[in-house]
């Protein structure tokens, strides 16, 4: 009878919280779609700041901004967390053409890579090799590439229904085409831009040298796909053809930039952290509106809904607003060993670098107990049409955190559109979906109140 008498405590006990949790969820998700701050955030950092490269005005301009606003929220603290970035800067809008015979010339829509050395002064033209792969390129030899324009055209996969993982597929001939290719004598490199669509847009990226000399190094741009389609085949009618591009852009010694950090201490866990987060630096082509500025007002915004929600957390809930994501990770590598150096305990870290789309659920990088756990709360975000609850990655700026004990979270919105605009020109507000961009604030704000609630197993 006991028995009995304690199971059906157990069973209200538990009823009581779930409705408890529906209702909190509830009230987060009508405060991020009546009254949510993150649209009008996003607005300013993309159309009154614009892009925002590590190292720029606009950068810092981003940091003065983003920490006034989190000032305004009543947090327990709001402080900055000294970095060095590096600085590259990309210098006169780029050219190129391809020139099928003398004098006759075609111009395509290029941009250099992040992190790319210029060309000559007068520009670089030269006959082009085009290959699919890093593979592709070792096998062909040096013989074939010396003096020549490596052109890696390998396209996103399309029948691949997570985009990230074909851009995963395809991006290391953007990050070390430049570096294989010179290793091969070849004089420049122009690789087909990370983007499933056929647009006029050249969409950058970082490339990485690696240790190869300064002057080993080679300039490297991105094409456009419609641009990339039109080499391949001109090409195919005349393997003689000749490219010419030039690029102005320069790397500077590094400079001092910031994370921007704010808290809500803890009631009964100060000790046991929980990170939300995206990076506040993007590229310069664009607004970096998806990439991250996005994830950044999201960020902002969950601990604007747990105090606009009038909830009390009992663990200590930071935000962070992490710098140089885009062309060397400093922001989350500092945060990260700075708070190893304090003996800081972080639980729970989610990033959303995924874009502002209509959010789908996360995926988690824990351990299986942990990942049960959390997968229970998924019926409570039905009524939102969450439904992705998967182990896999989470975040870059918050990987430097992993250790046995942390769980690490990605929001994972819908994805099919993310690379039309992923590093491009177009990344810009328009873009962006109001409501969609709430649905995400409300998601990562629920998940932050169910991990805050419950905790994480150790
Ligand atoms: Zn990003």
């Amino acid at each position: 009878m006991r028995k009995l008498l304690f199971i059906i405590l157990l069973i209200t006990v538990n009823v009581f919280s779930q409705n408890e949790d529906e209702k909190q969820l509830k009230k987060i998700y009508d405060a991020s779609l009546t009254k949510g701050q993150s649209y009008e955030w996003l607005k300013y950092l993309s159309n009154q700041i614009g892009g925002r490269l590590s190292g720029s005005l606009n950068a810092e301009k981003a940091v003065k901004y983003t920490k006034k606003q989190l000032d305004s929220l009543g947090l327990d603290r709001v402080w900055l967390q000294p970095v060095m970035v590096p600085k590259w800067v990309r210098g006169t809008a780029e050219f190129a053409y391809i020139e099928t015979a003398p004098g006759v010339t075609t111009n395509v829509p290029i941009c250099a890579l992040g992190g790319s050395v210029a060309t000559p002064s007068g520009g670089l033209k030269a006959n082009v090799i085009e290959v699919k792969s890093l593979d592709e390129l070792a096998a062909i030899g040096p013989e074939k590439i010396e003096g020549k324009i490596v052109f890696f055209n390998r396209p996103m996969q399309a029948d691949l229904i997570n985009t990230f993982q074909a851009y995963g597929g395809c991006v290391d001939q953007r990050s070390s085409g430049a570096r294989e290719a010179a290793k091969f004598g070849a004089a420049g490199v122009i690789v087909r831009s990370m983007n499933l669509r056929l647009d006029d847009f050249p969409h950058t990226g970082g490339t990485n040298y690696g240790d190869l000399q300064l002057d080993q190094r080679i300039p490297a741009a991105a094409i456009s796909t419609n641009g990339a389609e039109l080499l391949s085949s001109l090409l195919t009618l005349n393997p003689d053809l000749q490219f010419y591009f030039k690029q102005t852009c320069r790397q500077f010694d590094d400079v001092l930039s910031y994370n921007v950090i704010g808290e809500i201490k803890g009631s009964e866990f100060p000790d046991e952290v929980l990170v939300v987060g995206g990076h506040l630096d993007s590229w310069d082509l664009g607004d970096g509106s998806h990439d991250d500025g996005a994830g950044c007002v999201q960020s902002m915004e969950v601990l604007r809904l747990i105090k606009e929600t009038g909830y009390q957390p009992k663990r200590t809930i930071r935000v962070v607003l992490f710098m140089n994501e885009e062309n060397g990770l400093r922001g989350g590598r500092k945060y990260a060993a700075e708070a190893k150096a304090k003996g800081e305990r972080h639980v729970f870290a989610l990033e959303s670098d995924s874009g502002g789309f209509t959010p789908r659920g996360f995926s988690f990088d824990c351990s299986d107990e942990n990942f049960a756990r959390i997968e229970g709360w998924k019926s409570l975000f039905e009524p939102y049409l969450i439904h992705l609850f998967e182990q896999g990655g989470s975040g870059a700026d918050i990987g430097p955190l992993k250790d046995d004990q942390i769980v690490l979270a990605g929001l994972r919105p819908d994805s099919q559109r993310y690379f039309d605009y992923h590093h491009a020109e177009n990344d810009t507000f328009d873009a962006i979906n109001k409501r969609e961009l709430e649905l995400g604030a409300a998601t990562m704000a629920s998940l932050i109140y169910l991990v805050d609630k419950y905790g994480t197993l150790k």
